[in-house]
């Protein structure tokens, strides 16, 4: 059986990945969302478990000590990281993960996971579009929108390192995108998968 896979994607706070994501969950499969584990406050209307694992710096520099993230970083001055046990078990289990981490995350993820990997960078058409959706959404305060806005500026200049750009002008069309490379992506085989296909390949002559 074929392994699982791994879709990352990343795009400034607020560009619409968790509504994305949301509306193409009927559509593309089975699939673990990877829950990351960050030291933010959470919003609003967020839960702990289902939106992040919500901790103190403090765990969560114990459980950097302990090697159990896949991958972290530190985002508009907060923790933010992926859990290694979860996604080994999904992938095990021949699942497509999908990750909603940023710039930084993406790099570390390519540098270990490669192979089984794709990617994709999500955002809105224009900068004013971002601080507008920003503002609309009305989880953040004034000064947490202003950093993730300068934030943004930052890792729009990373999209490049990304296998796909998803531009979110409609949800309807980003979303019709998004299902096309989730599909993809599950498909991508892992090297040592490929190399066993060559062997059986040969074999059965
Ligand atoms: P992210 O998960 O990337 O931080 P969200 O999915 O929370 O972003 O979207 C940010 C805000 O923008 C939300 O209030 C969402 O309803 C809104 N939004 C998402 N996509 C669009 C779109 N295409 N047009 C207008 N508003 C959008
Ligand atoms: P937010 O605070 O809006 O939920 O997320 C802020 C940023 O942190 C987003 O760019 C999001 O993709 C990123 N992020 C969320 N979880 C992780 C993670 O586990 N690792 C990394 N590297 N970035 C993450």
């Amino acid at each position: 059986m074929q392994k699982g896979a791994i879709l990352v994607l990343s795009g400034p706070s607020g560009a619409g990945k968790s509504t994305i994501i949301n509306a193409a969950s009927d559509e593309i499969g089975e699939y673990y969302f990877s829950i990351s584990t960050t030291t933010r406050a959470p919003r609003v209307g967020e839960e702990d478990g289902k939106d992040y694992f919500f901790v103190t710096k403090e765990s969560f520099e114990e459980d950097i000590k302990a090697g159990n993230f896949l991958e972290y970083a530190e985002v508009h001055g907060n923790y933010y990281g992926t859990s290694l046990k979860p996604v080994r078990e999904a992938l095990e289990e021949g699942k497509l993960v999908i990750f909603d981490i940023d710039v930084q995350g993406h790099r570390l993820v390519r540098a270990k996971m490669n192979d089984i990997t794709t990617s994709a960078f999500i955002t809105p058409p224009t900068l004013k579009a971002l601080e507008t959706r920003l503002r609309a959404r009305s989880t953040d305060d004034e000064s947490v929108i202003v950093k993730r806005i300068e934030n943004a500026k930052g890792e729009i200049k990373a999209v490049g390192e990304y296998d796909f750009t998803i531009i979110n002008d409609t949800v309807e069309e980003a979303t019709k995108r998004f299902v096309i490379v989730a599909k993809a992506a599950r498909l991508k085989q892992s090297t040592e998968d490929q190399e066993k296909f060559v062997e059986q390949w040969l074999a059965n002559n």
